[in-house]
């Protein structure tokens, strides 16, 4: 008799968590049913979630263990002797400085895995160098959202964004990459809300616009600032809540001053009467939202840009109620989840800092060991850097692929060459398991139990719906074994279930303290912060007071510093980096072949004119070139993008955008590349 069920859990890709069910058949997964009663997404999903399931199967998943031979070639192993080799190893070279090894967790992997990464590089390994792919992606989000309002979080739940009477949207596709989120847009719009769109792309999210405002890549603080220097000289500020609620006024309202229309024109190339009627609009709302994602984030003054909307949004009172706030949409199904986890290597689960005395001694406590409290460790660029220079010796990367998505492929490839040692541990062969000593197979989604956290701070149930294939086991199983044998006291990582994972965290986090397994079973589940077993939980946050200590917002102005790479003679045009309906990074989107068929390759998008110029025609090869390194990739000609800007895709390995981009300049307060803007050339091939 044929056996059938449904598997409620959550989307893996974007960060907006839509509920879907896993439909089982004789123990196969074969299709995706949306899951109607599911608060985000109320049974709808976009192409990525509907044929998600169609990776689980896929031939090529790693089903045993593979250590790499002198000839290079990768050899089949038993589990145990791949990690008494990969104990050893990571022993060898933690007895001579434990800081020469290196940990990227995986934002797409359950908290309860990500939770055990970092516990197995602090405790096990004893290096805060641990980090994930956040650092490249919303880095900037959290560090610029604890400076201004003390939390680096998304301040409002996603349904709050129908009640806005304007929605500002800046550097953010959710049309694309956010669909369930960009439903909600479409509901404001409905409802009455003006749209306001600031992209150096007329994206299908800036196609909704009341007002649409292009702006050229990188110029977004001078953009934001003109804006408040609008409305304090027009007298739109909330006086009291200024006065209530912030610091730091004076010193906003003296570096915004510079920032006049001519300014911004200059700078940002933005057309002045639209920045005017813009700011009107948005200041004159009683209720106005602003919208963000890796436009804002991904350059070298991320959390300058994050800083100026927190800024903004704080100059007109619009936080602490619905419809209103600032609100990053997450890029990975679990980013969220892996900040709040503390895969990072200046903070502990929970955002307790590693440089907190206090919080050391706590985190001790409950780990029973003594902790490295000095510093903190090395961020995901650094990590690459240091490698490259030799510093960094071994690096053990769960689920994460630097080498097709961190910047500047060369360079990434030769840190990985570099390292004594490298673990891979993956559910495919990826680009960077190629360069690995050992690959590890890991457990995928379906395949395990555990918890994802939204970009609205939902903590959501995920299940398990089939068993992994062949030897493949859970994330937080093998780092379990290779810590035991490396020595950590096995009561320490005696864990039977993702379920004690969570409730040992959850002693150490004070934002996820009151969740239990019971309370997740809801759709609604839980936003954090839910401090105890009798809070709701949070989805509007900052409503009288902000996180900071004295409850007091701060105003972190920031000044234009610019891009660290600006066109010239001999690279004329700004490259900038996006993503695209049918796929979510490569791995898994790529092997499903639906989404695969309506989107298999690369494109560079180039302006109409930009073209014409070079005798470029729609879909001919082309070659682009950077100072990084060179691809061949078919042209999309568009009047949808700036004159003189570029746009490729970043999921597609035989023509990778990041073999053009850089990661010399790095954000000082977030450590972010810049990813949205390089200088490139485009040469038409012979
Ligand atoms: Fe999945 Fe995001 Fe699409 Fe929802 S919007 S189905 S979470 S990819």
């Amino acid at each position: 008799m044929v056996e059938m069920k449904y598997v409620p859990t959550i989307c893996p890709y974007c960060g907006t968590g839509c509920g879907l069910n896993l439909v089982v058949v004789d123990e196969k997964v074969v299709g995706v049913e949306p899951w109607k009663r599911h608060p985000v997404n109320e049974g709808k999903l976009c192409p990525k979630g509907m044929f998600s399931h169609e990776f689980i199967h896929r031939e090529d998943r790693l089903t045993k263990p593979l250590i790499k031979q002198p000839n290079g070639e990768f050899k089949e192993a038993s589990w145990e002797e791949a990690t008494d080799l990969v104990a050893k190893k990571l022993g060898e070279i933690k007895s001579e400085n434990p800081d020469n090894i290196g940990f990227l967790a995986c934002a797409r992997s359950p908290n309860e895995n990500i939770y055990i990464t970092q516990k197995f590089a602090r405790k096990v390994i004893g290096t805060h160098n641990v980090d994930h792919c956040a650092r490249i992606c919303h880095g900037p989000t959290v560090a610029g959202l604890a400076r201004t309002f003390g939390s680096g979080a998304m301040t409002n739940d996603f349904k709050s964004i129908e009640e806005a009477d304007v929605v500002f949207i800046i550097g953010s596709n959710n049309m694309e990459a956010h669909p369930l989120f960009g439903r909600r847009v479409i509901r404001a719009k409905k409802n009455g809300a003006k749209i306001i769109v600031a992209d150096p792309r007329f994206t299908p999210t800036a196609k909704l616009a009341d007002i649409y405002m292009e702006f050229r890549s990188g110029g977004d603080v001078a953009l934001l600032n003109a804006m408040m220097k609008i409305i304090i000289d027009e007298g739109l500020q909330d006086d009291d809540f200024i006065k209530n609620r912030t610091k730091n006024y004076q010193r906003l309202k003296e570096i915004v001053s510079k920032y006049d229309l001519k300014k911004a024109a200059e700078i940002a190339e933005v057309n002045v009467e639209k920045l005017v009627e813009a700011t009107m609009l948005y200041a004159k709302a009683d209720k106005a939202a602003i919208v963000y994602s890796l436009g804002i984030t991904e350059h070298r003054h991320g959390a300058d840009n994050v800083m100026s909307t927190a800024n903004l949004a704080m100059l007109t009172g619009n936080i602490g109620r619905n419809g209103t706030g600032v609100n990053p949409l997450r890029g990975q199904n679990n980013v969220q989840g892996a900040c709040d986890m503390g895969a990072l290597p200046t903070d502990y689960p929970g955002y307790q800092k590693v440089v907190d005395v206090d919080a050391t001694r706590l985190i001790e406590q409950n780990w029973t060991c003594t902790l490295n409290d000095c510093a903190p460790g090395l961020t995901v660029v650094e990590m690459i850097h240091a490698a490259a220079a030799g510093d960094i010796k071994a690096m053990y990367i769960t689920g994460e692929d630097p080498v097709l998505s961190d910047p500047d492929t060369n360079h990434v490839i030769e840190a990985m060459e570099n390292l004594d040692f490298l673990v891979v541990q993956d559910i495919f062969m990826s680009e960077t398991g190629k360069y690995a000593d050992v690959v590890l197979p890991a457990a995928g989604w379906g395949e395990q139990e555990g918890t994802f956290t939204n970009g609205e701070r939902r903590v959501q149930l995920v299940r398990k719906a089939v068993n992994p294939p062949g030897e493949a086991k859970v994330d937080w199983e093998i780092m379990k074994e290779i810590a035991v044998k490396m020595g950590a006291d096995p009561k320490q990582f005696t864990y039977n279930n993702a379920e004690e994972i969570f409730d040992e965290m959850r002693e150490i986090t004070p934002q996820y303290k009151g969740m239990n397994r019971e309370r997740l079973e809801r759709p609604e589940a839980l936003h954090w912060p839910c401090p105890d077993e009798n809070h709701p939980g949070t989805g509007l946050m900052h409503v009288n007071t902000f996180a900071h200590p004295d409850g007091m917002g701060v105003f972190e102005p920031a000044e234009y510093i610019g891009p660290s790479e600006l066109p010239d003679d001999n690279y004329p045009l700004i490259l900038t980096t996006t993503r695209t309906l049918f796929h979510y990074h490569a791995s898994m989107t790529r092997r499903c072949k639906t989404l695969d068929n309506e989107l298999p390759t690369g494109y560079v998008e180039i302006h109409t004119n930009d073209a014409k110029k070079l005798g470029i025609l729609n879909r001919e090869l082309v070659k682009v070139k950077s100072r990084r390194g060179e691809i061949e990739i078919p042209a999309r000609v568009t009047d949808d993008i700036k004159e003189g800007e570029i746009n490729i895709p970043m999921h597609f390995a035989e023509c990778a955008a990041n073999m053009l981009t850089t990661s010399k300049e790095l954000d000082p307060k977030s450590k972010m590349a810049e990813l949205k803007v390089c200088a490139a050339v485009v040469e038409k091939m012979e």
